[in-house]
């Protein structure tokens, strides 16, 4: 790829001679390091094995009649073979391990070496759910004193550790609003979420059985609070409310919201995905929050997606920490943490927990990850970092608002992220074409058309670990793609042009995937399936 970071570099210097891409075709197909790679089933022979141990010989048939009765169909490569595949496919792979990622709504992208030693300690790793309580004494600890990090960080009641994403936890804190509401007699059929909403709040509001309206936001990006106040009533059963907002803004009338939907004796939901940027400087408790997940891996340094498995603990207030669900963790008051389930639940004066989130405890690795990170920072360290998340995301709303249009801009500071629309580019040009040639500058493009209250959208969100330079050189490559897609520069529509793969159809991707082999059919003449995915 063409990562710019050579010594030496200065913002704004176009790098010379340095694109090896554009030469002759090869006969491999491959571009110098970066090597074409067919699938697996292109490259290895289904009658060949990359073992050679002998067949079995005889002996009594265990299966019970369910023997293979067709040969299995992998291809069989050798170990070499294999290995060259996997690791030839993650070198076209973009991580960030590799450079800055942009994407926004998705929070820090930085993962501690240290977390990974301390979860790889084999007293953590190689635990089992299934093991007596007795022999897992050290695991409970690091859930209890993680579980208590976390309430005193959000000045709330209780938590619920077991959720294992960001959406999960919003399911898990609205089954408790349900119970809440169920154990009073109360049948409100309403969830009031914003405009700027990510997906997954109208979509648990729904799933959990509840009418999802919309509140109006007001031109500077924020809850319209009297739009909300006119429409409380005894129907809401809740406000979900994500606050640093979406468009990366703070509610600053969080108070006043919760106020109010208490007085008209709703709940309040806040979607605290974006905690990273207030984390330390601000607790949701005090703005009467009633319960909120907390995506371990957006504001305590676990892995994202395919780096790992989510977390979402849900804190609760005072009048929803009686419903949340089982098993949890306690400090007995003979010092040791207990775990309580169903069996135990009406000793520990749990009687009202609306069920379970998942069969065990919870990410085990994520919570000891998120523990060391925790504890390497300490309470200020963390302050620090929130105010880093913001200083850098304002640094780049300051360097890009003069090119790229920053609706929100005019009215003040923003909180992690900076958001940005498509206006002023020319008229054929999209934000996915201004994201498609940021590929060929080397960089991951920056979330695109969320939220959905600006037009083309464009979220960016850096990571407080990113230093001045880094960010310095992110400025530099998008200001040169903004001003291409200023002037309406057609190359960028066929961007990009440098990447191992030119423009996909996504949308066909998305919706007809192909997840299984299918062995190509082709008449002479039409293109394989490997080429039809290529360029
Ligand atoms: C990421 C995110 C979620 C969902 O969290 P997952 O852990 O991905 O399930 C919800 N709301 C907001 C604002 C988010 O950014």
């Amino acid at each position: 790829m063409n990562a710019p970071n050579q010594s030496g570099w200065k913002p704004g210097t176009p790098v010379q001679d340095h694109n090896a891409m554009s030469g002759p075709d090869t006969v491999t197909g491959n571009r110098a390091l970066m090597l074409e790679e067919p699938l697996l089933f292109e490259i290895g022979q289904t009658d060949t094995t990359g073992v050679d141990l002998p067949e079995p010989a005889g002996g009594p048939n265990r299966l019970g009649g369910m023997d293979r009765s067709e040969a299995i169909g992998l291809p069989g490569l050798s170990e070499p073979e294999t290995v060259r595949h996997y690791t030839r496919l993650s070198r076209q792979n973009y991580g960030i391990d590799l450079g800055f990622f942009p994407l926004g709504s998705c929070t820090m992208k930085h993962n501690p070496r240290l977390n990974e030693k301390v979860a790889r300690m084999p007293g953590f790793a190689d635990v089992h759910p299934l093991q007596p309580v007795d022999t897992v004494r050290g695991a409970l600890e690091v859930v209890n004193e993680l579980a208590n990090w976390l309430i005193d960080l959000t000045g709330m009641h209780g938590v619920a550790m077991s959720p294992k994403a960001g959406a999960h936890g919003e399911l898990c804190g609205i089954l408790c609003i349900r119970a809440a509401l169920e154990a009073r007699g109360d049948a409100r059929k309403v969830v009031l979420v914003p405009e700027s909403a990510h997906g997954t709040n109208p979509a648990t509001a729904a799933f959990a059985g509840y009418e999802v309206e919309d509140i109006p936001a007001t031109s500077e990006g924020r809850v319209d609070l009297e739009a909300l106040k006119a429409r409380l009533g005894p129907d809401v059963a809740a406000v979900m409310i994500t606050n640093p907002n979406t468009c990366g803004l703070f509610e600053r009338d969080m108070k006043a919201i919760s106020d109010a939907v208490h007085a008209a004796g709703g709940f309040v939901y806040c979607d605290g995905a974006n905690f990273n940027a207030i984390v330390g400087k601000v607790r949701p408790g005090d703005l009467g929050v009633d319960a909120m997940h907390i995506n371990l891996h957006k504001t305590f340094s676990t892995p994202h997606g395919g780096g790992g498995p989510g977390s979402g603990p849900v804190v609760l207030s005072e009048a929803l920490a009686p419903f949340g669900p089982l098993p949890y963790v306690v400090r007995t008051d003979d010092g040791s943490v207990q775990l309580v389930e169903e069996e135990n639940a009406a000793e520990f004066r749990h009687t009202e927990a609306f069920g379970r989130m998942t069969a065990f405890h919870g990410q085990m690795g994520m919570f000891t990850r998120a523990l060391t990170y925790i504890l390497s920072h300490g309470a200020d360290g963390l302050k620090q970092v929130a105010e880093d998340a913001v200083l850098n995301a304002n640094y780049l709303l300051r360097s890009l608002d003069d090119l790229l249009d920053a609706p929100f801009g005019p009215s003040g500071p923003c909180m992690h992220e900076a958001l940005f629309s498509d206006e002023g580019f020319a008229q054929d040009i999209s934000t996915l074409d201004l994201a498609k040639g940021l590929i060929d500058e080397g960089y991951h493009p920056m979330t695109m058309y969320f939220p959905l209250v600006v037009h083309g959208a464009m979220l960016i969100e850096p990571t407080e670990t990113e230093s001045k330079a880094a960010l310095d050189q992110f400025v530099s490559a998008l200001r040169s793609v903004a001003e291409r897609a200023r002037a309406g520069d057609e190359s960028l529509k066929t961007a990009p042009h440098y990447a191992p793969r030119r423009r996909l159809d996504e949308t066909l991707a998305a919706r007809k995937p192909v997840l299984a082999y299918q062995e190509p059919v082709a008449p002479s003449g039409q293109p394989t399936m490997s080429e039809q995915g290529g360029r």
